[in-house]
């Protein structure tokens, strides 16, 4: 894509979704970096379910320790490898309380040396809680880069140096949510729903679905800013104080 096609791109994601979030349901960054441990190979509606009465009783790394593993398990044993998240949660709970005061660090490498916390987490925690500009390649964002040309690449590290480079500035704060929200919704893994794509005229995926015309006429009609496409998981939400940016809160918060 050049230059003109991917800003046009993002504008129109943006236009869709004016200020996308996360569908991980948390309190404060710990409650996400611990939800986004849970959420390897696992959906966020499953994920959300599991930690709704989790985070009611532990929101912070010393109330996770008192809690336990084994009470831990109780909560999540619904979610896939949750032995191995489990004892995770717990290791870097008290990695958190032993050497960063029980907060979560605003610190790639420190989060990255977290168990069970790799480049995607901590890309997804610095964005999320953090207003950091990082694009967090999993799966949809991985599909989406790739099949429409908007940054190709072989692996997850390649596309997201990709986005990185070919993103506009503006856009990055939102990017990991756009193309995320846009691949699980729109441009889905079996079945991409070329005819409701607001891009699709820009995509350069060579086995769109839909009729050509229909297709060309969507995308047209984004040029004025496309209609908004409900996000189908309403959420409440208020700003964060420390950032500006919003933080998800449940039940009471939520
Ligand atoms: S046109 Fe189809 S393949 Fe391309 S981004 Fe849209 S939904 Fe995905």
């Amino acid at each position: 894509m050049t230059k003109t096609e991917i800003r046009e791109f993002y504008r129109r994601l943006a236009a869709a979704r004016p200020i996308p979030r996360t569908e991980l349901e948390f309190i404060n960054p710990y409650t996400l970096l611990v939800a986004v441990v849970l959420s390897a190979q696992a959906t966020d509606v499953g994920v959300n379910k599991a930690t709704e009465k989790l985070f009611a009783l532990a929101d912070t790394p010393e109330k996770m320790l008192s809690l336990g593993e084994e009470r831990l398990v109780e909560h999540i044993r619904t979610i896939g490898l949750f032995r191995t998240k489990a004892r995770n949660i717990m290791a870097l709970s008290r990695i958190l309380v032993e050497r960063h005061q029980g907060t979560v660090p605003r610190d790639r490498a420190a989060l990255e040396a977290l168990p069970g916390v790799g480049r995607k987490t901590a890309n997804v925690v610095l964005n999320v809680a953090f207003g950091e500009p990082t694009i967090a390649v999993d799966t949809h964002i991985f599909r989406v880069a790739n099949r429409t040309g908007l940054a190709p690449g072989k692996t997850p590290f390649e596309v997201e140096m990709a986005l990185e480079q070919r993103t506009p500035a503006a856009y990055k704060p939102y990017a990991h949510h756009w193309l995320i929200l846009h691949g699980r919704y729109v441009c889905k893994a079996r079945k991409p729903d070329c005819a409701d794509c607001v891009v699709a005229d820009l995509c350069r995926y060579e086995a769109k679905t839909g009729p050509a015309e229909l297709i060309a006429a969507r995308a047209a009609g984004a040029e004025g800013g496309p209609p908004v496409a409900p996000n189908p998981r309403r959420r409440r939400s208020a700003p964060a104080p420390a950032t500006g940016r919003p933080v998800n809160r449940r039940r009471t918060p939520r």
